[in-house]
């Protein structure tokens, strides 16, 4: 099995090079961010505890997300592989990640981080603000606090992989193509 973390920041371009994996290499796609906004537009319980947090840039408890990401994993039983996008997000996330997989006698493959500067994520998520319809990115001032999150309690994950050696920072900065050329190098040369 192939699995991805693809790590980084809000706006950092993780969507776009998880599209670009998932074909190349049949991966199933699990965004805890998408999974949570379809909570929200199917107006659950779970979405709508959720929504008061996302609208307000702070993440979700753990438990939540876990249980989303466990639910996904046993529904595709027989995937090549999975990417997973805005998760983890947090040491606990992480450490429940590789329980979750140990169990099916997997393990993550390779952590890619996107590393983008603050200023162009701002930049990013303003414009993608104009056509996404995401509240949390069209307003600076959430950005702001998004970023706060992810420097306090996401950015240590970093660590973690870095402890498994299964990090590799990738430049975020430049054309899609280039970068996404990047994360299949890193991949590959890691799954060999
Ligand atoms: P995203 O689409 O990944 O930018 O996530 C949007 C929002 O959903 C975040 O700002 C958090 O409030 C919440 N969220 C998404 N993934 C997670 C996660 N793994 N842990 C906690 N909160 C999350």
């Amino acid at each position: 099995m192939l699995n991805i973390v693809l790590f980084g920041p809000p706006g950092a371009g993780k969507g776009t090079q998880s599209h670009n994996l998932i074909s190349k290499y049949s991966l199933v796609h699990l965004s805890t961010g998408d999974l949570l906004r379809s909570e929200i537009s199917q107006g659950t319980e779970l979405g709508l505890k959720a929504k008061s947090l996302m609208d307000q840039g702070i993440l979700v408890p753990d438990e939540v997300v876990i249980g989303m990401i466990n639910n996904k994993l046993e529904q595709n039983p027989h995937a090549a592989g999975f990417i997973f996008d805005g998760f983890p997000r947090t040491v606990p996330q992480a450490q429940a990640l590789d329980r979750l997989l140990e169990s099916k006698g997997e393990g993550v493959t390779i952590c890619v981080a996107l590393e983008v500067p603050k200023e162009e994520l701002v930049k990013r998520l303003l414009l993608r603000g104009q056509t996404s319809g995401r509240p949390d990115d069209q307003n600076e001032e959430l950005i702001d606090k998004r970023v706060e999150e992810y420097n306090n309690k996401t950015a240590p994950v970093a660590e973690f992989y870095k402890g498994q050696d299964k990090y590799l920072g990738v430049y975020g900065l430049g054309a899609i193509d280039q970068i996404f050329h990047k994360i299949c190098e890193a991949v590959e040369t890691t799954s060999r």
